[in-house]
């Protein structure tokens, strides 16, 4: 069982870590990732509670606070980004040059109340206090990157790469010489991470999924050939290819049974039974509660319905 008053770090090579942020006191549930040169960068940030997590972690990788140049973030929504902020401030205390570096459209987000405010209501209706709260980002503590801009972290450097479909602005992170890619959310959930049969299942929520893009996304991430991918939820999977390629006709499936319920051809409880026998092993592995793998199998609908229902 994992204490959850202590960080879980853990190591992938000489450069590189998992950080488990034991979000809404669940463990295995959201990682954040550490790049380590002659100075670091956190990839995601955990939401504002689990900032000093982060941080202990950060210290037990032997990274020294004022090495930390980077909080790079790939989207917006608040169990990624919620505790920028958070982290931010205490890094700033050490070190000023510090930046939150992540896309254009994920810059505005974070530089404006009204749209935080937006971000967190799913969180808070959920997880309640757990979710943290979203304070908005000084532009001058902003580092605005875009697709192909490279971060030099002395010893090693970070690509940013355009990876849309999941949410606005999507970036995902590669550290070539780890041959790794932090895609977070960009290619969906991954429940199993087990080499023999992982099982990636869609991130689907309205209202800036874009099923086409996302696709799209995925299979330009496969035909990398990349040898690691790190998950916010959950975990690292090695040689991803064929894990990807079965995510694309899982998603299908579900856009398809989502369409014949838009279309009236079968009953919302009939597609969400389905999904329900096909997806909930997977995501039992990610949120051990029935409840809320159910409540996740219905964001998944509404987000797929919302796609489909705008591009018809
Ligand atoms: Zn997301």
């Amino acid at each position: 069982m994992t204490d959850l008053n202590k960080p879980v770090l853990h190591r992938i090579d000489d450069r590189l870590f998992q950080i488990d942020t034991l979000m809404f006191g669940r463990a295995g549930f959201t990682s954040v990732f550490l790049v380590k040169g002659e100075r670091a960068a956190v990839f995601d940030s955990g939401v504002s509670v689990t900032a000093d997590t982060v941080m202990a972690a950060v210290a037990a990788a032997g990274v020294r606070f004022q090495d930390v140049a980077y909080i790079c973030l790939t989207h917006a929504h608040y169990d990624h980004a919620g505790g920028a902020h958070e982290l931010l401030q205490r890094l700033k205390s050490v070190s000023a040059d510090v930046k939150v570096a992540c896309g254009e459209k994920p810059s505005v987000y974070l530089s404006r109340q009204d749209i935080l405010d937006k971000l967190i209501i799913s969180g808070r209706s959920t997880e309640g206090d757990r979710a943290g709260v979203m304070k908005p980002i000084d532009a001058q503590d902003l580092l605005v990157l875009k697709h192909e801009d490279i971060l030099d972290l002395g010893g090693i450097s970070i690509q940013a790469l355009n990876a849309p479909g999941h949410a606005n602005g999507h970036l995902v992170f590669s550290v070539p010489q780890s041959d790794f890619v932090f895609v977070s959310d960009a290619c969906g959930l991954c429940g199993r991470t087990d080499h023999h049969n992982p099982l990636i299942v869609p991130t689907a929520f309205a209202p800036e999924y874009r099923q086409q893009t996302y696709l799209d996304t995925i299979r330009a991430i496969a035909a990398t050939g990349v040898k690691r991918l790190g998950f916010a939820h959950f975990g690292v999977l090695s040689n991803p290819r064929p894990a990807l390629l079965a995510s694309i006709e899982t998603t299908e499936w579900m856009q398809r049974l989502v369409r014949e319920w838009v279309d009236g051809r079968r009953a919302y409880d009939e597609i969400l039974m389905r999904m329900v026998e096909r997806l909930s092993e997977p995501l039992m592995a990610l949120y051990q509660d029935h409840e809320r793998v159910v409540v996740t199998l219905k964001s998944l609908v509404a987000g797929m319905a919302h796609d489909l229902t705008r591009t018809a």
